[in-house]
């Protein structure tokens, strides 16, 4: 009932607005200082076999060290890190860090590690991400098949021709292409038939749901089908409980991230996890 918003509030709500407008534009300015001087990190959160609780690989998950305010996830500032070209430039430098620290793990202890990077938009529309792709798997003695690039119907719609092409060549070259948030958008089903894909990362969401609510426990059932006549692979985001876990190996859901084996953290932290999961086996 809009009559009923007194005008206090239609003046708070006006203020928030600019507020957030400041904010961006503060931001927009920190930004390029923090890709000047390298503010950058990456943390890494393990991906493990649902069954016996090995790492798999990692998500690489963008950080941004600030002088004063520490360490920003990017719910703080990736709206204003993609309104322009510089989302791009950091794409670049995840890509090629989240390498460097693949192929380390690759050589110390982990040798079938896949890594997930996310993309940005832009990435598609400013440089040659194929080309950077492969460049950054050739400097680090890659294997196409040690990335996975995940995607979502946001930066990648599915009727963009550019995004299209990129995607082919990225697949043919070998490369994992994982469909992120599944389930969230609008498109995720037609983009099932548009895009070349190997993998769908089903919404934390839905498994942060399925447990109390029958519609979300459908939603994973769904998916885990089409994914098997699509010969997806998949892996479950956001598992918290062993009875979510559980739960996700009775629908044959076979890999999965969440905090209840481990959040996102800093790369010298995640060496010391692949020691104590192979001594270990610390998940099963
Ligand atoms: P995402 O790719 O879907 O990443 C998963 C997010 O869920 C991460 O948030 C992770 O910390 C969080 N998460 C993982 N397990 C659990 C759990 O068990 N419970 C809960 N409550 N949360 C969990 P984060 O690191 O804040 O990243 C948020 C989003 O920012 C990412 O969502 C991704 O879309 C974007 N992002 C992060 N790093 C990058 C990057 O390098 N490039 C691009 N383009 N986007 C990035
Ligand atoms: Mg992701
Ligand atoms: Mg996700
Ligand atoms: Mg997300």
């Amino acid at each position: 009932k809009a009559k009923s918003i007194g005008r206090g509030q239609v003046f708070l709500f006006v203020t928030a607005l600019r507020l957030e407008a400041v904010v961006r534009r503060l931001y927009a300015l920190e930004l390029h200082r923090a890709v000047d001087d390298g503010e950058f990190l990456l943390f890494y959160q393990p991906q493990v076999d649902l069954i016996t609780g090995e790492i798999t690989g990692a998500e690489a998950l963008l950080r941004w060290h600030h002088p004063e305010r520490g360490i920003l996830s990017p719910i703080a500032f990736l709206p204003a890190l993609e309104r322009g070209t510089l989302a791009a430039t950091v794409g670049t430098w995840v890509l090629d860090e989240a390498c460097a620290q693949a192929a380390y793990w690759r050589r110390n202890g982990s040798p079938n590690l896949r890594m997930g990077v996310n993309l940005f938009g832009a990435q598609f529309h400013v440089g040659n991400l194929v080309t950077e792709v492969i460049e950054a798997l050739e400097r680090h003695g890659l294997p196409p098949e040690a990335l996975e690039l995940e995607i979502t119907e946001t930066i990648a719609p599915d009727n963009d021709d550019v995004v299209l092409n990129c995607l082919h060549q990225l697949y043919n070259y070998g490369v994992g292409i994982a469909l992120d948030d599944f389930g969230t958008g609008y498109a995720s089903l037609s983009l099932l038939k548009t895009y070349p894909l190997t993998r769908i990362k089903i919404d934390q969401s839905f498994v942060h749901g399925m447990l109390e609510h029958e519609q979300d426990a459908s939603v994973i059932r769904a998916t885990l089908d089409i994914a098997r006549s699509f010969r997806l692979e998949t892996i479950a985001e956001g598992i918290e409980t062993e009875s979510q876990r559980y739960y996700l190996l009775e629908k044959e859901c076979m890999e999965g991230q969440g905090y209840l084996f481990g959040k996102p953290i800093p790369a010298a932290q995640f060496s010391a996890l692949i020691e104590s999961n192979k001594r270990s086996k610390a998940f099963a």
